[in-house]
């Protein structure tokens, strides 16, 4: 075995979807819709890999297929207010993973220090592994609500004196993930614009996460780091087909930024993935023609599924909330934490100390009450893990169905 590889062998998706399914379990864990993508994108997917002259079944364009690139960079360059180059400026892989997997390859030297703001979606931890990097943590910390307010994601706040103070010689990357998995936090202008000025004060790379842009509710505005004065020139934006289009199974993602950055990305890219399936980028290619179209009117796709969601979220948020976990209200995203502390004497902790409460509590719930939620200890580093493991993580990009099903468990769990 290599030895970029000690450490990283566990992983909490392979583990807990297992689990889900064994458990017959009403499945709120993995981020994914139960709903099919809008039926004009599947369709695009159908005819390109099914009507002649069938070269959508043969290999595109190694960085992205001509026609998503083209249509990538007309949307962001109006979204950024930047004009791009769909072939120096956008890179397509293989889902947001393979973008964030050639970003870290790209820039993390054995060494090189990688700052995470927790709680974060886990792959960024193996991935600063693998290439040699060393993983430098700050925790979000919630601020004291007062009695009976209900918590929301806007409560847990980075402190940025904290955050300056992990800066060394060896920083190189700040990895931002906005709106947050798990947590659903959005980050507000105010907040990127402080995180902005360390990376440009300290010439740091950020990798910014945006899978979610699409997904913010009661108003919240997504505000892409890139867009802040002197970040576009040190910031890989990332984003996924998977969660735009709600279509996670397509695997098309991709990373914006300077030629002079995502060259290094394309490097990593041509020598290890070469390519993302030419039909499902096609597909992609055609929805965004058809939303840039109409891009923030009523019928858009992205708009339609944002208040399709909120009321998925207030709904889930109520049955939470009724059951006694107490769950945080997220700006964004497809997930809600809820805290579980109030059942410690329902659901005793484990006798195993090495075994984190809420792993030792999804476990339970799945076996007990047929239903699977994701622990956040996943979500964040052993030195932190006292100030998560009383919370875990449902996802509501679910049927309504599904999440009656859910409502039914949680109504009678006593
Ligand atoms: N980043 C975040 C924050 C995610 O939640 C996910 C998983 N949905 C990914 C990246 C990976 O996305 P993809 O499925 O497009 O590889
Ligand atoms: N991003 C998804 C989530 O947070 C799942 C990722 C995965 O299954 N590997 O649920």
């Amino acid at each position: 075995q290599a030895r970029r590889l000690e450490g990283v062998d566990k992983n909490i998706w392979v583990d807990l979807v297992g689990l889900a399914a064994q458990y017959k379990t009403v499945n709120l864990g993995q981020g994914f819709p139960d709903f099919p993508p809008p039926h004009f994108v599947r369709e695009a997917f159908a005819k390109a890999i099914t009507e002649e002259p069938h070269e959508l079944n043969q290999y595109t364009r190694a960085f992205g297929h001509p026609k998503l690139v083209q249509n990538l960079a007309k949307l962001y360059g109006q979204l950024l207010v930047q004009d791009l180059d769909p072939f120096c400026n956008v890179l397509v892989s293989v889902g947001a993973y393979g973008a964030l997997f050639c970003a870290f390859q790209a820039f993390v030297d054995e060494g090189d220090e990688v700052i995470i703001i927790e709680p974060f979606f886990d792959c960024y931890e193996p991935m600063t592994k693998m290439a040699g990097g060393k993983c430098v943590y700050i925790p979000l910390r919630p601020k004291p609500t007062d009695e009976g307010e209900s918590m929301t994601s806007e409560n847990w706040r980075l402190d940025t004196s904290e955050l300056a103070a992990k800066i060394t010689k060896q920083t190189k990357i700040l990895v931002l993930n906005t709106p947050n998995n798990p947590l659903g936090k959005v980050f507000s202008r105010e907040e990127l614009e402080e995180i902005a000025d360390i990376c440009v004060k300290h010439n740091v790379i950020c990798f910014s996460d945006e899978v979610y842009e699409w997904l913010v509710y009661d108003g919240n505005q997504h505000v892409r780091i890139a867009s802040l004065p002197g970040m576009w020139e040190r910031t890989i934006t990332i984003g996924s087909a998977g969660k735009t289009f709600g279509a996670t199974g397509w695997k098309v993602g991709w990373a914006l930024g300077p030629d002079n950055l995502l060259q290094h990305l394309r490097t990593v890219h041509q020598n290890s993935i070469y390519h993302c399936a030419t039909g499902a980028q096609e597909a992609v290619a055609q929805g965004f023609q058809v939303e840039l179209e109409r891009l923030g009117k009523a019928d858009c796709y992205f708009v339609q599924l944002r208040g399709a969601l909120q009321k998925k979220r207030d709904l889930l948020h109520r049955c939470l909330s009724e059951v006694g976990m107490k769950p945080v209200k997220p700006q964004g995203s497809y997930f809600m934490m809820a805290d579980i502390s109030d059942f410690k004497t329902e659901v005793p902790p484990p006798s195993d100390p090495s075994v984190s409460y809420d792993y030792h509590f999804v476990k339970w719930m799945m076996i007990h009450k047929q239903l699977s939620a994701i622990p956040i200890s996943a979500f964040c580093s052993t030195e932190h893990k006292n100030l998560f493991q009383n919370f875990i993580r449902f996802c509501f990009v679910k049927e309504d169905s599904t999440l009656e099903s859910a409502e039914k468990i949680l109504k009678n769990w006593k």
